[in-house]
């Protein structure tokens, strides 16, 4: 029996069948629509079978990858190699009290929904953020003066070493677009969010508002993963862009919304390689023309292709 065939027996004495892929096209998880096959790709649907599979990668040595919405992800297209974990039946949202509890493969957008019919306040930052819970955590994802930190008391992660652990938010080093999540080796099961009473009008204004800014600004007729870059202290990254003639640039495929300098949309049936070469362009560009680098929000893993 070869090694492949070894782990996907022993991933299917912790998972049930049905949610256990091999060779799975990661393009079809992604925004960008971009990216190669994953060896395995598994969708827990319970905690103790996450804490299961993280202490078999342990045991045996085989490297796991969080997939959440894959809305600020960029994978290669040589694919990745090991366990690919997505919490997509770990979707639960609840309130208590004044908090809402979501599993992270809940979508942040439903969350944003269920607090405004529970009439709590606090999420509406969220409504247009198309990743999951625990990318949203993550990233520290924000809009619009909001951000999870504002919001998140407490999470529930299994941690490296496969154990079911309560994280504060405050220990989780939450800052502009990131987190010590990836440092820890956690992966997020469940977030709880500190919200506050409001009126059903005035929670739903303000989510209309953001939505009709948000459809407005953004190419979001068009694969992409958001803003590309951060915002540089001092600047704005569309508006340095736009300034360095870039949009309507294309590589491959991959091109600079004419909409939004700040996207990069996969206009033509790109690859990741010409997405990457873009946003190299992107870089240098600015770089010369202002001085100023441009950091990536948007994450780059996986394989080249051989
Ligand atoms: C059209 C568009 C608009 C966007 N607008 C915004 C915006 O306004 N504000 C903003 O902040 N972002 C925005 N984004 C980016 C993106 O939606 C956010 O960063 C979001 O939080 C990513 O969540 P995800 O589930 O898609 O994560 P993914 O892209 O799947 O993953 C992102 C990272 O999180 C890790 N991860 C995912 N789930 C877990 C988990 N459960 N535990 C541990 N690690 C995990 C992954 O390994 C990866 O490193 C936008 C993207 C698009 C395409």
């Amino acid at each position: 029996m070869n090694k492949k065939q070894k782990i996907y027996n022993k991933l299917l004495e912790l998972v049930k069948e049905e949610n256990v892929k091999v060779d799975e096209m990661l393009r079809d998880h992604l925004y960008t629509k971009l990216g190669g096959k994953a060896d395995f790709f598994i969708t827990p649907t319970s905690y103790e079978e996450i804490q299961n599979v993280v202490k078999l990668s342990n045991e045996d040595n085989i490297p796991f990858t969080l997939l959440g919405n894959g809305s600020n992800l960029i994978i290669k297209d040589g694919g990745i190699r090991g366990i690919v974990i997505n919490l997509k039946h770990l979707d639960a949202i609840y309130s208590e009290g004044n908090t809402v509890v979501a599993q992270s493969g809940a979508r942040i957008i439903d969350a944003s929904r269920y607090a405004l019919d529970k009439k709590l306040s606090g999420l509406e930052f969220a409504c247009g953020i198309p990743g999951t819970v625990g990318g949203a955590l993550y990233m520290n994802a924000g809009a619009y003066g909001g951000e999870i930190k504002d919001v998140l008391d407490y999470a529930y992660v299994v941690d490296k070493h496969g154990n079911l652990v309560k994280r504060l938010a405050a220990e989780l080093d939450l800052d502009y677009r990131t987190s010590n999540i990836s440092d820890n080796g956690d992966i997020v099961v469940e977030a709880t969010f500190q919200l506050k009473p409001a009126k059903y009008e005035d929670i739903k204004e303000v989510m209309d508002d953001l939505t009709f800014k948000r459809e407005s600004k953004q190419p979001l007729e068009y694969p992409s993963c958001g803003s590309v870059f951060k915002r540089p202290p001092g600047y704005f990254a569309g508006k340095l862009i736009q300034d360095s003639n870039l949009q309507g640039t294309n590589i491959g495929g991959a091109e600079v919304s004419k909409k939004h300098a700040g996207f990069i949309i996969n206009k033509d049936n790109a690859t990741t390689s010409d997405y990457i070469s873009l946003i190299e362009h992107v870089q240098k560009t600015v770089k010369d023309k202002f001085g100023v680098d441009l950091e990536r929000e948007v994450r780059i893993i996986g394989d080249d292709k051989d």
